[in-house]
């Protein structure tokens, strides 16, 4: 065996927000390194903590005065070939730096150069997943078996599959048979949830089932209960992950399956920093390690049914509900016949159902997709709109503490008495929202006992638990909410359900608009009688005719996505394409204009040779000003997004090094929108 010469340089990649490696010699008196090993390097006067990428027996042409590594890391400390390759997918498939995708595959404390392993860190809390009531004895049904069936004969192959089991059909009974065979094959299994505090449900399921087995991670915890969390899946103390998007760069040993659960939800999308969406990686991830993948819904996302359509994913049905309970009866309401009660905006028909519902004692749910009281506040003598400095958008009222509010950056300031343009005292509060329902709802149902559940009461998860149990409980009669009452909870005495104004959602400026719709109808809906009583659900709006309302009514998900899919088609939207959109902002306007014109002819020369692209721009985002920065926007469609991934790659350094002062790039590659 002849010997070769060991390596004598690294490429590393450190925690900062550089498009680049840093290169570094390796000392020869230190033990040989491979890819994936923990380094101490310096960068100017500090030192970091940095990853080896890969090693080299030559520098890199024109690199003089490299400096040495100073110190290895223990190998407990190194990242696995094959999480080392799922970052390095990540990195060139979302255009990311290196070091920002760095810091989600290892944890906060580690990258500060901090080796403790969060022993002196309080647990992460479970207990309070544990529900007071004993878990019924779960009989499977033959759909259920058939598909925990199929999953447990393709363990150790990459199986990617869509579960679709309309609400109520027992997904989370298949989610738990599953994980009992992995962990009887001594392997892990990542589940990954929208959001922790709006699925107790789900959470509580594994908790009470696997108990000391399960660890959780998302981000609420502190610094050292992740660094907890991600060294009991190194190291193989625990065996079953639950947890946000974040969890699916989790190093779980020996894993053997992975879950997402509610597939659909925009939340698995990282909007900030390194923009990743959690359910691709979390396949990419099973492919790479060659193990199944469920990806469970209700409402699955056009992109899977789309993958499903085309072979590359499995489809498995639950297509009935596990307490075999009938699905709702379902009520179009046409606004236009039946106008709302200028108020509660209650339609005739639905008022009525609600006094019949609330007669025999049971329990009813309103949507609403809009926060606050009113949407803007009218000056109605000048015509004046308070709107917010930072974003320029109108600022919604809250008559909880009288304030203003923006929803994009919370910028907050008192209502006052009088217009501040013209003094007039006539100012009033023009639209819906829940705050406002509420309120009127109380007015006109003076005896109901009435709660309200969105983003301004569940400031905290304990505020979401109290409002959900004092509805299951039946301490209340109504509950008035936005999406997040739509979640997966579970009431007895629910047997009505009203959408108040689907149009709210059904006119977002957003391509994906009519899917969000038909899911949250679905998924809203699916919340009554889902026990013995029977469920009702009104669906209120202007547009009956529309095919996401049409589709969402009869519960038809093969008719929404036969149309879906022609009308992405024909745009050419994802999943039809791929997007990638460039943003450009900053605080003066000018320069911003300037360098997103200038980044689109240079894309428009650098991607000549490619027609199939379509290149959008230089536009201002619809959102114009957000947080006090402008923005500006291109935007690149393409069918074949691999041809141009290197392309993109190589251009950016410079690109974003070229950028005038006080002006910053973000890359979004497959953004959730273009607003
Ligand atoms: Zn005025
Ligand atoms: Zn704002």
């Amino acid at each position: 065996m002849s010997e070769s010469p060991s390596p004598q340089f690294a490429s590393v990649w450190l925690p900062v927000p550089k498009r680049q490696s840093f290169t570094y010699r390796l000392p020869s008196e230190l033990p040989a390194v491979k890819p994936g090993d923990l380094v101490l390097v310096p960068l100017g006067k500090r030192k970091v903590v940095g990853l080896i990428e890969s090693v080299q027996h030559v520098a890199p042409e024109g690199l003089g005065g490299i400096k040495p590594i100073l110190d290895f890391l223990p190998q407990e400390y190194s990242l696995s070939p094959e999480i080392l390759e799922v970052l390095r997918w990540a990195m060139n498939h979302y255009l990311a730096p290196p070091g920002e995708v760095l810091r989600s595959f290892l944890p906060p404390a580690l990258l500060k150069g901090r080796m403790g392993k969060g022993e002196r860190a309080k647990e992460a809390q479970l207990e309070n997943f544990f529900s007071e009531e004993k878990l019924p004895q779960v009989i499977l049904n033959e759909k259920q078996s058939q598909a925990i069936r199929e999953v447990g004969a393709n363990l150790g192959s990459f199986y990617p599959c869509l579960l679709h089991g309309i609400t109520g059909s027992g997904k989370t009974e298949v989610y738990l048979e599953l994980c009992r065979e992995v962990l009887s094959r001594g392997q892990g299994v990542l589940i990954l949830v929208p959001e922790i505090s709006l699925t107790p449900q789900t959470v509580g399921r594994f908790v009470q089932r696997f108990v000391d087995k399960v660890g959780c991670y998302h981000s609420s915890l502190s610094e050292a209960q992740r660094s907890q969390t991600w060294w009991s899946a190194r190291q193989g103390g625990k065996n079953i992950f639950i947890g946000t998007r974040s969890a699916v760069c989790l190093p779980v040993q020996n894993l053997g399956l992975i879950i997402v659960d509610e597939e659909h939800d925009s939340s698995y999308k990282q909007e900030e920093r390194f923009r990743y969406h959690g359910r691709d990686l979390a396949v990419l991830r099973a492919k790479v390690r060659g193990i199944p993948v469920v990806l469970g819904s209700a409402t699955p996302s056009v992109e899977s049914w789309e993958n499903v359509s085309r072979g590359k994913y499995r489809l498995l049905r639950l297509p009935e509900r596990a307490t075999q309970a009938e699905l709702p009866q379902m009520h179009l309401i046409d606004l236009k016949i039946h106008p709302p009660h200028p108020e509660t905006f209650l339609s005739e028909p639905l008022e009525k159902c609600l006094n019949l519902v609330m007669e025999r004692g049971e329990q009813a749910m309103l949507f609403l997709n809009r926060r606050g009281y009113a949407p803007f506040l009218l000056c109605r003598d000048c015509g004046e709109v308070p709107r917010c400095p930072n974003c320029e958008i109108s600022l919604t009222y809250h008559r909880d503490g009288y304030k203003l509010l923006c929803h994009y950056c919370e910028f907050s300031v008192s209502t006052g008495e009088v217009c501040a343009k013209c003094a007039s005292p006539n100012l009033e509060p023009i639209g819906i929202g829940t705050e406002r329902i509420e309120a009127e709802l109380r007015k006109r149902f003076p005896k109901l006992r009435i709660g309200r559940l969105d983003r301004d009461v569940a400031t905290s998860r304990n505020m979401t638990e109290t409002v959900l149990s004092q509805f299951g409980k039946g301490e209340l009669d109504v509950l008035i909410g936005t999406q997040i009452v739509a979640k997966g909870h579970d009431f007895r005495k629910l047997t009505l359900v009203g959408i108040l104004f689907a149009d709210v959602t059904l006119n977002f400026p957003d391509f994906r608009a009519a899917e969000r719709l038909f899911q949250i109808v679905t998924q809203v809906s699916g919340r009554a009688g889902r026990h013995e009583l029977p469920g009702q659900v009104f669906l209120q709006t202007y547009r009956p005719d529309h095919y996401s309302i049409q589709a969402a009514l009869s519960q038809q998900h093969e008719l929404f996505f036969v149309q879906e899919k022609s009308f992405r088609e024909d745009l050419g939207y994802p999943p039809f394409s791929r997007m990638v959109l460039f943003r450009v902002s900053g605080i003066q306007e000018k320069r911003v204009e300037a360098a997103c014109g200038q980044l689109t002819s240079r894309l428009r020369t650098l991607l000549k040779k490619f027609p199939e692209v379509g290149i959008q721009g230089p536009v201002q985002s619809t959102l114009q000003k957000l947080r006090g920065r402008f923005r500006w926007q291109v935007l690149l469609r393409t069918p074949k997004f691999e041809r141009l991934r290197n392309v993109l790659g190589d251009f950016l350094p410079q690109m974003e090094s070229d950028l005038p002062a006080g002006v910053r790039l973000t890359v979004d590659v497959d953004p959730m929108g273009v607003f």
